[in-house]
């Protein structure tokens, strides 16, 4: 007798994570991808996996324990924090602070790397295809609603060397944040401004986004001479459902709403949604209480930060950063920064 047939909606992090571990297992598995290439989403985007946290193990190890093989293509070890008048460096040697990975079109992204791990276990992509939610068993389409934006460009020949900028400024990013984050080669980065305040529409974070490249004199030394190669966009969902599993249908990754509502992380959150989401498919488990279990302590924590962030000014900011630097100097550790990852 033919196996059941899964049918899931979207082609990136947690559809093809859902696809790999229910098609690993003996079921046959449709993925609809409405766009060309595997994480539709991204054309050569660079982005990044936490690696510090309350994490035990580092996010690529807690992948491959799940049958999820996944290959960064740098590590930072640095991250220069920003406030408007003041700054700090938050170091780390034996370990990175954070992974980084290519998203998108090209051959080394993840969303590739999840593609072909799909396809060796046989699972049918059908791209340029939509289909209606009530069509599918599974939903991995990304965020269904808005509440943050992302703006930002990738550019070539930066004079950024391998460390990470972090800038709060509330004139330009309204509780998110300006970063710069190195490429797969010397010179590229991606520098990008995320907006956390849904009455803020996609247009006003780009035209923020120009003037803080006109007005950060820091963003300016890094870019002077750069060309931009392309644009990078979208919206962010970091609003849980109440019910990740509702009417015999599970949504997982940003269309269930897992994303770190501070940060925009959503990369750890999908891969893992999506394994949940098979596991509860193969051990008829209930997958509302599988996600509750593995990430409510997470998400309580995130949107406190959240919050707690949403209310600071520029002068509180500064404030903040000035009794860093009277406490730990310019130089932090990861453990030090961990102390205060809660306030700032
Ligand atoms: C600019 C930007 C930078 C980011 N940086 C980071 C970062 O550094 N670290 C991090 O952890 N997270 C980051 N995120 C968030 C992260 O990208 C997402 O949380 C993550 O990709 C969510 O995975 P997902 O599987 O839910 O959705 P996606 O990976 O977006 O996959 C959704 C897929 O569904 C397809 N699709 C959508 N609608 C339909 C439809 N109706 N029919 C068929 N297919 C459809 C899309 O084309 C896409 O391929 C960033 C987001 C943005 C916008």
């Amino acid at each position: 007798m033919a196996s059941k047939l899964i049918k899931i909606l979207g082609a990136g992090i947690s559809g093809l994570s859902a696809a790999i571990t229910l098609a690993r297992n003996g079921l046959r598995v449709e993925v609809f991808e409405k766009s060309s290439h595997a994480g539709g989403r991204f054309n050569r985007d660079f982005q990044c996996l936490r690696n510090f946290g309350d994490m035990t193990v580092n996010p690529i190890a807690e992948f491959e324990k799940l049958g999820i093989t996944l290959k960064p293509y740098k590590k930072l070890k640095r991250i220069f924090r920003y406030s408007r008048s003041h700054s700090f460096e938050v170091v780390r040697n034996n370990q990175p602070i954070y992974y980084l990975v290519l998203r998108g079109r090209s051959k080394n992204s993840i969303d590739s790397q999840l593609e072909n791990l799909a396809v060796s276990q046989a699972v049918n992509i059908n791209y340029h295809t939509k289909l209606n939610i009530n069509e599918v068993d599974i939903v991995a389409t990304g965020p269904l609603k808005a509440d943050g934006f992302a703006y930002g460009r990738i550019y070539e020949d930066t004079n950024l060397d391998e460390a990470g900028y972090i800038f709060l400024d509330m004139r330009y990013s309204p509780s998110g944040y300006v970063y710069v984050l190195p490429g797969e080669k010397k010179g590229e980065a991606a520098v990008i401004e995320t907006v956390r305040d849904p009455s803020i529409g996609q247009e006003s974070v780009k035209l923020s986004f120009n003037r803080a490249l006109q007005e950060n004199t820091v963003l300016n030394d890094l870019l002077n001479g750069a060309t931009m190669k392309s644009i990078e966009r979208g919206v962010g969902c970091s609003t849980l459902l109440d019910n990740p599993y509702q009417n015999n249908r599970y949504y997982v990754g940003e269309a269930a709403g897992l994303q770190d509502a501070t940060a925009g992380f959503g990369i750890r959150y999908a891969v893992i949604s999506g394994y949940l989401a098979a596991l509860s498919i193969l051990d008829d488990k209930d997958y509302n209480q599988l996600i509750a279990d593995e990430f409510k302590t997470l998400l309580e924590f995130e949107r406190t930060r959240s919050e707690n962030f949403k209310k600071l000014s520029n002068e509180d900011i500064d404030k903040i950063f000035k009794e860093i630097n009277k406490k730990f100097g310019q130089e932090v550790t990861i453990e030090e920064y961990e102390s205060i990852r809660g306030v700032i």
